[in-house]
């Protein structure tokens, strides 16, 4: 017999199939070690023919075969050509989204853990060798774990015990599953009307994709879980994304409750070891439901019956690393290819979303309305404008106090969020609230403190600092916004008795850092938590009912053309942290620029005035999906090599603009505004263009372009054009 091979080297150069010959233990799917090039490689065996498409004098046989059982389901080559060919990767990077990295590199040791026993405690040992003796010593008490032995007594020492037969190694199957602890009983709930309705239009629908918009509380949640439990009581299986952040404590419970072990979830705060043994009770069809964050949407479950993408604006979903897929277009392959609804859900749809849905290419739910009719917290929009000039030098409000205050006062607790993405600095004007814009762009400029200038992230153009605000000649400009800690210390003078609890990026450490932080909220062992963009999502915290909003402004001037949208969202999303049980909650949202109509939209709640609006926007400045933005990275250790691929992105884009001059909206090559990352330089060639139908050809001109010394990759629509 003869396998066909896609060897696993991310080369473009070795793209192809190879073929060896191979025993019957081979079968599709599986890992095997094969000789390549004067080396042996892993590879992947995608096709077994019983006759050799070539000379079998020149074929090779297999070295190695590692599984028994195919580790790659089929459906995973028609999505590896169908990745390979829209993202322009090699199809061995392909596959390896489909494999835990830990299995690929032979990292874990697979589902066995290894463990030394005694077996002669009467060995001669040489009287020097102390640590030997001591390893053997400490065996009599009994068998260790193989890896902390090891690093307790060195490996010299344990292999020269083993080799003269004094311990030997065992390996025990251990499922390290991360389901600890008893579960309560689940008691399932009578679905609403509503929800009844839901599920109805998406079961008769003829539609693949499914659009659930529904405010925050609506019970989309229940939707989804029953749903799944459907699927499940057919025999089928399921996918359920969620932005890894959501990927709480209480989310986890109210899964395994429900699920059991039928669930298998695949997060961060896993172990490599426990990773792996999702996965693999996944693959066995042990586990039949997949819950994860993005990268859950390759997982080994065959017989799909449904994909499920919550929070789906989220940019998470984005992938930032090679190859960039799209999550919603993967999951879209594999509900096609298994005849499967794809349900997307969120209280804020991308407008690329909810425009498929309003035309009719999505099915579209539309849930108005919070469970029991609770209403939605009322949101108090505060202008900051001014309040310097009236003496009042604190990140704070007086609504905000007041507040505050009353929130205190009757025991209830208070969510402080501050809005920060990433090292983007832009100027504002804290007396009238003017912003520094691009004359040619429309979009907010960016502060580079060590250029000490103003850039435009969109066309490259330099402008100068100002000293004074060009609207009303005020002086107090401000770069960026408040920070975290200054919050907190404004917080002690105004509630020296209230307890605070922090959350950013400074205090939050380890994996499961912040999930220590947030069930210490949930436990009400603070009254206050000051966080950032982390305490936006998922977090269910009854007694919370205020919600403070610093810098609306922030994001809103976010020099990116959605800034607009994720300020939506995430308006929407914080305020609906608040007054989710019993009394109703308030938002108090601080902006120095309160007629804004994304502000205005968002504190009144209203979806579609804001769609409708920015779809408007968005044609007339032509903003993707008007358009599309199109990056080429070029980076490298050094710039002679980073400059030569960027001059060769440069020319080839240039002759397809000279064919096609209509196409092309905007077109240039510069420095990326972030001119070094990592140790490595940073050009990049940025297009805006009218549709996507060079883009194959630009991805081909960046593979081209790409050498050993410089990386070139294309970016669609980037999140961050830093
Ligand atoms: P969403 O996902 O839209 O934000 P959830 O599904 O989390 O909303 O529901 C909001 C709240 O309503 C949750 O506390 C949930 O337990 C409750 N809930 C949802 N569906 C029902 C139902 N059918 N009956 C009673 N309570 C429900
Ligand atoms: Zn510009």
């Amino acid at each position: 017999m003869y396998a066909q091979v896609i060897v696993d080297i991310s080369h473009s150069q070795v793209d192809k199939i190879f073929e060896y010959s191979c025993g019957d233990d081979v079968q599709v799917g599986c890992r095997v070690k094969a000789p390549f090039g004067g080396r042996v490689v892993e590879g992947f065996v995608i096709g077994i023919s019983q006759t050799p498409s070539f000379d079998v004098s020149k074929i090779k046989p297999i070295k190695e075969v590692y599984d028994e059982q195919p580790a790659l389901i089929p459906e995973c080559f028609s999505l590896m050509e169908g990745i390979a060919s829209r993202y322009r990767v090699p199809k061995a990077v392909a596959l390896r989204l489909f494999l835990p990295s830990e299995m690929r590199l032979g990292r874990v040791n697979e589902v066995y853990t290894k463990y030394i026993r005694l077996v002669n405690p009467d060995i001669s040992l040489n009287k020097a060798a102390k640590k030997q003796s001591a390893a053997l010593e400490d065996l009599k008490a009994g068998d260790r774990e193989f890896a902390s032995f090891c690093a307790r007594f060195g490996r010299p020492a344990v292999n020269a015990i083993i080799e003269k037969g004094g311990a030997e190694v065992y390996k025990v199957r251990r499922a390290r599953t991360p389901m600890k602890g008893e579960e309560d009983e689940y008691v399932p709930v009578s679905l609403t009307p509503a929800q009844r309705s839901a599920l109805d239009y998406i079961e008769n629908s003829q539609k693949t994709v499914q659009l659930i918009h529904g405010v925050t509380g609506s019970g989309k949640t229940e939707i989804y879980l029953s749903y799944i439990a459907k699927v499940l009581g057919e025999g089928k299986t399921a996918i359920f994304l969620v932005p890894e952040i959501s990927l709480t404590p209480q989310m986890l419970r109210q899964l395994r409750r429900r699920f059991k072990g039928q669930a298998a979830i695949m997060h961060s705060g896993l172990s490599a070891g426990e990773r792996f043994d999702e996965w693999w009770r996944l693959r066995s069809g042990e586990a039949r439901i997949a819950i994860g964050a993005r990268s859950a949407v390759f997982a080994p479950l065959e017989n799909l019956g449904a994909i499920i993408i919550d929070e789906e604006h989220d940019s998470s979903y984005q992938s930032e690393t090679a190859p960039r897929y799209s999550t919603i277009d993967i999951a879209r392959m594999r509900a096609e290819n298994n005849g499967c609804k794809l349900i997307l859900g969120s209280a804020t749809p991308s407008v690329e979303s909810y425009i498929c849905a309003t035309q009719g290419e999505y099915g579209l739910i539309e849930l108005p309305e919070r469970i029991n009719k609770k209403p939605l917290p009322e949101v108090v929009i505060a202008d900051m404008r001014g309040e310097v000039k009236r003496g009042n030098n604190s990140a704070f409000s007086r609504a905000l106090r007041e507040e505050l205050s009353a929130t205190l006062s009757a025991g209830n607790q208070a969510i402080i969020f501050l809005n920060r993405r990433g090292y983007a600095k832009t100027v504002m004007c804290r007396d009238c609230g003017y912003v520094a814009k691009c004359r040619n762009c429309d979009v907010s400029l960016t502060y580079h403190s060590e250029e000490n200038c103003l850039k435009c992230h969109y066309c490259g153009a330099k402008y100068h600092m100002l000293s004074a605000c060009p609207e009303c000649g005020g002086r107090h400009l401000m770069y960026g916004g408040t920070g975290t800690q200054r919050v907190v210390s404004d917080l002690r003078e105004l509630f020296p008795s209230a307890r605070i609890l922090r959350m950013d990026n400074d205090t939050v450490s380890g994996k499961d850092g912040h999930y220590k932080i947030l069930s210490a909220f949930g436990k009400r062992e603070a009254d206050i938590l000051v966080g950032t963009q982390m305490i936006a999502k998922g977090h269910d915290f009854p007694s919370v009912t205020l919600v403070g909003i610093l810098d609306a402004d922030m994001s809103l001037h976010f020099s990116d053309y959605r800034s607009g949208e994720r300020t939506f969202q995430l308006i929407t999303q914080v305020a609906g942290r608040s007054g989710r049980a019993g009394e109703k909650g308030k938002v108090v949202l601080q902006t120095y620029s309160p007629e804004n109509y994304i502000l205005r939209y968002a504190a009144g709640y209203d979806y579609k005035g804001f769609f409708e609006n920015e779809v408007r926007i968005r044609k007339a400045t032509l903003f993707p999906p008007y358009s599309l933005i199109c990056r080429v990275m070029v980076t490298a250790e050094e710039d002679a090599p980073a400059l030569e691929a960027l001059k060769q992105v440069y020319f080839a884009v240039d002759a397809l603009r000279r064919e096609d001059e209509k196409e092309f909206i905007f077109f240039n090559k510069m420095h990326s505004p972030i001119k070094k990352l990592q140790g490595r330089v940073r050009y990049q060639v940025l297009m805006r263009l009218r549709t996507d139908k060079l883009l194959p050809q630009i991805y081909d001109i960046a593979v081209n372009a790409s050498t050993p010394r410089a990386l070139a990759y294309v970016e669609e629509n980037p999140a961050n054009l830093s």
